[in-house]
C-alpha cells in the first residue's frame, strides 16, 4: 500500500498504475526499484582509489627524500 499525500489518501497496490501511480491524480507513488550500480559509478571509484594511491605514493617519495 502507498500513501498518496495529493489525493491524502491510501492506495492500495493492486489499485496503483502500471508505473507505480496514484490511479486518481497519477503521482508516482511506488519506490523505484534499485537496479544495480551503474558502470560508471565502479570506474568513478576505481579512478578514486588508483588517484589516491598515486599521491599516496607521491606523499611517501617527497618525504623520503626530505628527511
Ligand atoms: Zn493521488
Amino acid at each position: 500500500m502507498a500513501w498518496c499525500e495529493e489525493c491524502d489518501t491510501l492506495v492500495e497496490d493492486e489499485d496503483l498504475g502500471e508505473e507505480g501511480e496514484c490511479p486518481t491524480c497519477g503521482t508516482i507513488l511506488a519506490e523505484q526499484e534499485r537496479g544495480p550500480l551503474p558502470w560508471y559509478f565502479k570506474y568513478l571509484v576505481l579512478a578514486t582509489v588508483v588517484y589516491l594511491g598515486y599521491r599516496t605514493f607521491q606523499g611517501v617519495t617527497w618525504v623520503i627524500h626530505h628527511v
